[in-house]
């Protein structure tokens, strides 16, 4: 990144480490698309792997692939520690107390499903109450409302504001002894919102409330703290922070996932098995059954030891300089309407251009070598509290600078130009 003022007033974005090796890194960015140089600009959708996790990966599979925890032979020993190792890393990642609290699932939709199947239905009952915010993706709508319509509980949500905030006035009026759980997200994927998450995790428990924080877009820009947070539940996809797809990681808090019932049964998870009677394991083994995703755990550890080497702080800082450059060169396009303006945002420009189909943009956009998502963005209730179906969605990750976002604005100019 250079220091020079672009677009006004507004500096390009400089980042505290080397942008240019990072993006060496990163061997899908060196991509040619439709004959252009890739732009990558989708990583709220998900993001790309650095050398050193698909290096990780060959390495388990040629030096180390076994099932786990078993064996007697050494490559089941090597397997074993990878995977447990990778756990550890989660843990120093989420700061949690132990790395007993991290289960590794497939994604943030099955850690939600887990919580909503196993805790869920054993504490759900008839007019009990689950609140969830107007921000959230279909992972943390669909499956409360699963449970609800089982249980005959009923779900209720948080307000935003015009800007896409939540109305913590509202949501203190919602929150009352009916309510057993509050589910919301750290950040929204379709407007970038950041929530206040301390605060309503505070106020939910207040009121006696347990919660369930959605990380998925959030691991890849802020620090999660579980401790500092004190949420009971925090969930996240491997997929959107470096790591391989097929990986992700419910957090709970250990004596509340002891308490909780199993919701797959089968091999690893047990302690003892007659035909009369199982004990299943503690956590995390009791929700891990069968054999699971051990090389993209091994591949998530990775992905956590490069993020921690660039540092999360330093990739939140040069991402936030990154969104004022481009939502300011953003509103050099006549026309084009930025959707979600909260102060406390990041990473996510989502926005409808007048005269447009979302469809539209992003093919053109895709025939310049740029990705972008259009679309509903697996979050329809929010884009329609805005009166839309669908937005056109650039997402920052620390592997873009200001040379893609210019790229961006470029091929919006020449797609109005090519009509006027
Ligand atoms: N929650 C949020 C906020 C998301 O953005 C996503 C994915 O886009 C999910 C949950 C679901 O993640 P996955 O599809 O990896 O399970």
């Amino acid at each position: 990144a250079t220091d020079s003022l672009h677009a006004g007033s507004v500096p390009a974005a400089r980042a505290p480490f080397d942008i240019n090796l990072v993006r060496r890194d990163f061997p899908i960015l060196q991509e040619r698309v439709n004959g252009k140089q890739l732009v990558w600009l989708d990583n709220a959708a998900t993001t790309h792997k650095p050398q050193s996790v698909i290096d990780r990966l060959a390495y388990f599979y040629a030096h180390e692939n076994s099932n786990i925890h078993r064996a007697a032979h050494e490559l089941a020993a090597r397997a074993t520690d990878a995977y447990e190792g990778a756990r550890e890393k989660v843990r120093g990642f989420l700061n949690a107390r132990s790395a007993n609290e991290c289960v590794f699932v497939r994604g943030a939709t099955e850690a939600i499903n887990l919580v909503a199947q196993s805790w869920g239905r054993a504490n759900i009952g008839r007019d009990d109450e689950i609140i969830v915010s107007h921000l959230e993706h279909h992972a943390n709508i669909v499956p409360w409302q699963m449970l609800c319509a089982e249980k005959g509980a009923r779900l209720r949500v948080i307000p935003v504001d015009d800007d896409g905030q939540l109305q913590l006035e509202e949501y203190a009026k919602l929150l009352g002894p009916k309510t057993r759980l509050v589910a919301f997200t750290q950040i929204s994927n379709a407007l970038g919102t950041v929530t206040p998450a301390r605060q309503i995790i505070e106020m939910a428990h207040s009121a006696g409330a347990k919660v369930l924080l959605d990380g998925a877009q959030s691991v890849s820009h802020l620090r999660a703290d579980v401790q500092a947070l004190d949420c009971d539940w925090f969930v996240f996809s491997g997929h959107k922070v470096f790591a391989p797809t097929g990986i992700g990681v419910l957090y709970g808090k250990e004596a509340l996932l002891n308490e909780m019932p199993p919701w797959q049964g089968g091999g690893n998870m047990i302690r003892d098995v007659t035909f009369e009677s199982t004990q299943y394991h503690d956590a995390p083994g009791r929700f891990e059954a069968g054999t699971g995703n051990i090389a993209d755990a091994v591949g998530l550890g990775a992905a956590i030891d490069y993020v921690n080497r660039i540092g999360i702080e330093n990739i939140g800082a040069y991402e936030h300089q990154l969104l004022l450059y481009a939502t300011h060169r953003l509103k050099e396009i006549p026309g084009l309407r930025l959707i979600g303006t909260a102060p406390d945002k990041a990473a996510v420009l989502s926005f409808v251009l007048e005269g447009y189909k979302t469809e539209e943009v992003g093919a053109a956009l895709n025939r310049e070598g740029i990705a972008v998502r259009s679309g509903h963005h697996c979050a329809q209730p929010i884009l329609r509290r805005f009166g839309l179906e669908s937005t056109v969605r650039p997402s920052l990750a620390f592997y873009n600078n200001c040379a893609d976002v210019d790229a961006l604005i470029a091929a919006l100019a020449r797609l109005k130009g090519g009509r006027s």
